[in-house]
């Protein structure tokens, strides 16, 4: 049976459609063997790659606690996260430090000066700095899981010797997909690379949001390949470039260096203009065309240790807060004896139980190999952003009046950890992508077994007439057709996967599992049935098919990492919550599956999309003078209410850079060229200064 993809799906508009062409090019050919939740999609459990917990060898293990003792030593008597904060900027010698440490160079093989460690060493590092400092763990992030990471990965011989001692012992690198007009959408790239004659290429755009671009030494630059049409002489995209970049190179003009912002403010984000810079063939990494695959692929790292730095930091408010639920008396009592504050302390304590066993499961696939994991790394970013925070901002209530206060550190955590939701694929790309990615091989299935049994009215009698006899006799469709139809029509569902491998005591909440797997299939393809090609638009119901594939991934992770405590002998008060912890989470979230399901059959959509529909044209009402617009809205730049600057920080911009000036603490107008003092000479790194004398950026 041919596989006519889903972008061929009748009734789907011209936009979606190109948007479902453009997922499918992004993902590039799928991987030979369906990875855990494609399966969970299907119905089916691969019980061999989550069981026994994925664990690193002793050896790794020994060298990364080494490291971690060291950093933890740095992070908790030098680091200085209060000022980071306040100062927007984090020094250089905390850099500095960093890459002595070999904490920048981590997943750099050893030969090229890294330290060569595994994805799940990688991400416990990244864990310990978001408990201390979000800001840091965001910079060390951006560096090796996106900035330089398409090197690693991709680079050739001849690249990884002349970039990576570089990027794994002095400098920052930076990770340049985002543009004006390129945010969510990362496959309309409009800036543009153009081969010459002999082979190299010539680069223009503008790219935004680059963090550490003003810092570093190396760029991945993504950008349309357009390639001239021999017969046509017209230039014409043929896919996506990823460009190694330098900031030396001519034409590369870092003209806004970072902007104040909410939180991690001590990382900068840089706007880049690429004038007719002409890159060396050289620089290309991977092939010609594939540059969005290896977008993606690095992406792939940056949502686990993303994930890595909101897990430390949700750890750390979670035993804040109740501490102080323990310790803050109300009405003659700690508060902790409230029903109400105890139901966050249940949920927080089993929200970081599953954020653990996610991100260790996930970095422990990326270890070994697996290949078939975006829908995996896309639902931990997704549960670990979104219940990380609201971890947080749990308590921030518990804490009350004062968990707002500044010198409690918390509300600076919760200003940090808010951007994960936004970054890395905001989470509503995102559960659209895991509904969407997830169940894409079974939708393509019933989309073929649809096609080639039922009438087609763009087609003539006899065509339709051959076709279907022709699928009706033959045994491979009908095999695939007379099931979906049983489960379609009659709600038989195929049988529950087996759950075997788990430990004695945790048979009662495999069977949970295995009974939900089995509605989460069954339920995808009624959801399907329900909505027909409307549900490619109608995003509620894929969020609800996508939050339930997330609980299930908690809920699967948690089993396994539960039964690897189970039969590795642990006890204690630290187990005892653990486990109490372990058996919440299934409970509370069987409950909310079974919510989604309801909702899948009897919800507010019709409603919710009137009111939506209401309210944008209400708003349409409304001035667009006197709101903040987008610079690249199509209705122009200056369509909006313009953007105030004074009162609010401004970076030093046009060519300076940060790391050579010397300022005093919370100066902040712009300098001038001529201000900046020369670089301190040699280049060799300086003594660790104490903060306060190092100065702003
Ligand atoms: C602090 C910071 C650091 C960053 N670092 C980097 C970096 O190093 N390199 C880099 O290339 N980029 C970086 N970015 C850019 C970041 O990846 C983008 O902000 C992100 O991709 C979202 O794009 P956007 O901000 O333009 O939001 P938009 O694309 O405008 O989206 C706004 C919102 O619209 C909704 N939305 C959009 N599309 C859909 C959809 N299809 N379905 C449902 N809802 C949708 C979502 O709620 C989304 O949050 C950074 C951004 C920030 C703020």
């Amino acid at each position: 049976m041919a596989n006519k993809g889903l972008s061929n799906i009748k009734g789907v508009s011209k936009q979606d459609k190109e948007m479902i062409e453009n997922i499918e090019t992004m993902m590039g050919p799928e991987p030979e063997d369906m990875g855990l939740m494609k399966n969970v999609f299907w119905g089916r459990f691969r019980e061999d790659l989550v069981f026994p917990y994925p664990r690193e060898s002793k050896e790794e293990r020994d060298t990364c606690d080494a490291l971690l003792e060291e950093l933890e030593d740095y992070l908790e008597n030098e680091h200085p996260a209060v000022e980071i904060d306040q100062e927007e900027h984090i020094p250089e010698w905390c850099i500095e430090r960093l890459f002595d440490m070999g904490v920048m160079g981590m997943i750099i093989p050893e030969e090229y000066g890294g330290l060569g460690l595994g994805v799940t060493s990688y991400n416990r590092v990244l864990e310990l700095i978001g408990k201390h400092c979000a800001s840091t763990a965001v910079m060390v992030s951006a560096h090796q899981s996106i900035g330089c990471k398409a090197l690693v990965m991709f680079g050739n011989e001849e690249q990884k010797d002349e970039y990576l001692p570089m990027v794994a012992r002095e400098k920052l690198s930076a990770f340049c997909l985002s543009e004006p007009n390129v945010g969510s959408d990362a496959a309309g790239q409009e800036s543009f690379s153009v081969k010459t004659e002999d082979g190299d290429y010539v680069l223009n755009g503008e790219k935004k949001w680059s963090t550490s671009g003003a810092l570093s030494g190396l760029f991945t630059v993504m950008c349309k390949n357009m390639v001239k049409n021999p017969d046509t002489g017209e230039l014409e995209q043929k896919g996506v470039n990823a460009l190694i970049c330098t900031p030396d190179m001519e034409g590369v003009e870092i003209f806004e260096k970072n902007r104040s912002k909410t939180g991690i403010r001590g990382t900068w984000q840089a706007r880049i203009r690429f004038n007719d810079v002409r890159v060396p063939k050289e620089n290309m990494l991977h092939k010609e065309g594939r540059g969005l695959n290896v977008a993606l692929s690095c992406l792939n790292y940056g949502r686990c240790t993303l994930s890595a730095g909101v897990t430390g930091a949700a750890k750390a408010a979670m035993d804040q807060g109740i501490k102080w639920a323990q310790t803050r008396y109300q009405f003659k009592r700690p508060i902790s004896d409230f029903e109400l504050v105890r139901q966050k302390v249940a949920r927080m304590s089993a929200l970081v139980y599953a954020m653990d066993a996610m991100l260790y499961m996930m970095t422990g696939m990326l270890d070994r190999g697996d290949k078939d994991i975006m829908v995996e790394t896309a639902i931990t970013k997704v549960f670990c952003s979104h219940y990380g925070w609201e971890v947080i901002n749990e308590v921030m209530q518990i804490m009350g009046g004062e968990g707002y206060m500044t010198e409690h550190e918390l509300e600076r955590s919760w200003r940090d950890n808010r951007i994960h939701a936004i970054v890395e694929g905001s989470n509503e790309v995102m559960q659209s992508f895991i509904f969407a990615y997830g169940g894409k091989k079974l939708a393509e299935q019933m989309v073929s077994v649809q096609d080639a049994l039922t009438w087609d009215t763009d087609e003539g009698i006899s065509d339709n007439l051959s076709r279907i006899l022709t699928a009706a006799t033959n045994p491979t469709v009908m095999s695939k057709a007379l099931p979906l139809a049983g489960q379609l029509f009659m709600g038989i569902k195929p049988k529950a996967p087996e759950v075997r491998s788990v430990h004695p005591a945790l048979r009662s909440q495999a069977q949970t599992l295995s009974t939900l797997i089995q509605k989460h299939s069954h339920y995808f393809k009624m959801a399907s049935k329900w909505e027909r090609e409307k549900i490619v638009e109608h995003q509620a119901q894929q969020a609800r098919v996508a939050d339930n594939a997330i609980y299930l991934y908690a809920m699967i992770t948690s089993l396994s990492k539960m039964d690897d405590q189970l039969r590795t002998g642990e006890y204690g008060p630290e187990f005892e919550r653990d486990r109490a912890a372990f058996e919440y989470l299934f409970d509370w979230f069987e409950n909310k599956i079974h919510e989604n399901f309801g909702q899948l059959r009897h919800n507010a959509d019709d409603s919710m999309r009137k009111a939506a529909e209401a309210a944008l044209r209400f708003n349409d009402t409304l001035p667009n003078k006197d709101f903040y617009i987008h610079e690249g809205s199509p209705l122009g730049r200056d369509a909006g209410k313009e953007t105030p600057t004074e009162h609010i920080k401004q970076f030093p911009g046009d060519g300076v850079d940060p790391r050579t000036q010397d300022r005093a603490p919370g100066e902040t107008d712009e300098l001038e060229l001529e201000d900046v003092p020369a670089a301190s000479g040699d280049g060799a790194p300086e003594e660790p200064k104490p903060a306060a004398e190092d100065g702003v950026a």
